[in-house]
């Protein structure tokens, strides 16, 4: 089999995901063989450096010796298992573990299958939960502006991308959307903490007039990753915290995207040294090889589910492959790799590396701002460094820096006129300074 062959078979049977199929009549779908580290291989011998962690799931690289001989042993042993009436040593194991790592207060351990499915969660439990408390009059969500949280119906309703949502906007619950703190719109010269604490403003104001009928917030601490990697400062998930509490409303962190160590800290909530309600964690669980998701929650929501079941208080929710012992077993893998060696910091000397790489991008006529959270690196693309007059979408600059790059040997996927880098943590500085490199090249052209 060639990439041709495979691909031609492709086109006559699969549908694939965030994809206008009629782009590849004639630019081919690239069938990948194997990958290693951050490398992936077609079945003609190209490799491609997987810069942006294969959709943000991949931590320690593609094929990772460690993982792979975990999942080879559970695999002997057992693959999967219904997880209501019984349970299993991984999915135990991997609990105690989240429960230890995570914000203090988070005891409860609740699995899903993917993000969207651990978002829906979070929505239900924090609605259930003030059903049961008998405040039957909070039905709402509060909702960032240019949030994402998944696609399914749920999950997209509480986000505010409008590519994904507008289509779909009869479908959806209502929500009340505030205000980002997205600090791509701050002042000349203010600071990301003025500016995060001025938006928040906001969102105080909406929180008094509203929340009687609001449930919970849900955020994306620290980086709005499918917002186009738009950043802001902890101080904002400070004041929630507070206003939360104060308001008497759930605060649901979304870290499905910055988790495990994507933003400098293991969870971006410790850089603002607050606990939510609920954490939604995913993508890099597992470090990018098998779906699962999370929702770490409190022993107080978890009490108000607790009762006789003829006072029908549980949580009924359920997914076929819920506790999947598999996934269980590659997330206990990853988690074993945060614990043996010194990932935090090795991560910081990276991040170090990208802040230098990024610096030449700064004075460049078409870069608006070059912004960092540990190790994610966004480069915003504009028509006019002045106005900041961004390139009209139909242009599809990305697109064709995506192209350019796969033909140099670098997976770039940019977010609209965002060029972002998100690299599995096994990178090297070579590959860095490549990844920059084809970056630099792709934006010249
Ligand atoms: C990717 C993502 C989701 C959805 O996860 P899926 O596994 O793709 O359903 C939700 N929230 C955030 C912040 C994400 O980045």
């Amino acid at each position: 089999m060639n990439n041709n062959q495979l691909s031609q078979r492709d086109l006559a049977v699969l549908w694939h995901p965030c994809t206008q199929m009629h782009d590849h009549e004639n630019f081919p779908m690239i069938p990948i063989k194997s990958g290693k580290g951050v490398w992936l291989e077609d079945f003609e011998g190209n490799r491609y450096l997987d810069a942006i962690s294969s959709w943000w799931v991949n931590l320690f690289g593609h094929s990772n010796p460690i993982i792979n001989e975990a999942l080879k042993q559970q695999i002997d042993t057992l693959e999967h298992v219904i997880f209501a009436g019984f349970t299993h040593e991984a999915g135990i194991e991997l609990a105690e573990k989240l429960v230890g790592i995570t914000p203090a207060g988070l005891t409860r351990c609740f699995y899903a299958d993917n993000g969207s499915a651990a978002v829906e969660v979070a929505l239900k439990m924090s609605f259930h939960y003030w059903q049961n408390r008998g405040e039957v009059a909070k039905t709402k969500f509060i909702t960032l502006e240019n949030s994402y949280h998944g696609e399914t119906l749920g999950a997209l309703a509480v986000g505010d991308v409008a590519l994904y949502k507008k289509t779909y906007a009869p479908l959806l619950m209502n929500v009340i959307t505030a205000p980002s703190p997205d600090c791509y719109f701050r002042e000349e010269g203010e600071s990301y903490a003025d500016y995060s604490t001025r938006q928040f403003a906001h969102l105080e104001k909406i929180l008094q007039q509203n929340a009687g009928e609001v449930c919970a917030v849900i955020v994306e601490p620290l980086v709005q990753c499918a917002g186009g990697m738009r950043m802001y400062d902890p101080v904002y998930l400070k004041l929630l915290r507070a206003a939360c509490d104060k308001y008497n409303v759930h605060l649901i962190a979304d870290e499905i995207a910055v988790g495990f160590g994507r933003t400098g800290t293991l969870f971006a909530c410790e850089q603002a040294q607050i606990s939510p309600d609920f954490l939604c964690l995913s993508k890099g669980l597992t470090g990018g090889y098998l779906p699962l998701s999370a929702v770490l929650t409190t022993s107080e929501i978890y009490s108000a589910f607790y009762d006789d079941y003829t006072k029908l208080s549980a949580f009924l929710h359920s997914h076929s492959y819920t506790g999947n012992a598999l996934a269980c077993r590659a997330a206990l893998a990853t988690l074993g790799i945060f614990e043996t060696q010194n990932v935090i910091e090795a991560n910081a000397v990276l991040a170090r590396k990208m802040h230098e790489l990024g610096q030449r991008f700064l004075h460049h006529p078409n870069v608006a701002e070059v912004r960092q959270t540990g190790m994610i690196l966004a480069i915003e693309l504009v028509k006019n460094k002045q106005t900041r007059e961004p390139f009209p979408w139909q242009e599809r600059r990305g697109l064709k820096i995506h192209r350019f790059a796969l033909s140099k040997g670098v997976l770039l996927r940019p977010l609209g006129n965002v060029i972002y880098f998100m690299p599995p943590y096994v990178i090297n500085e070579e590959e860095l300074t490549l990844m920059f490199e084809i970056a630099w090249q792709a934006i010249n052209r």
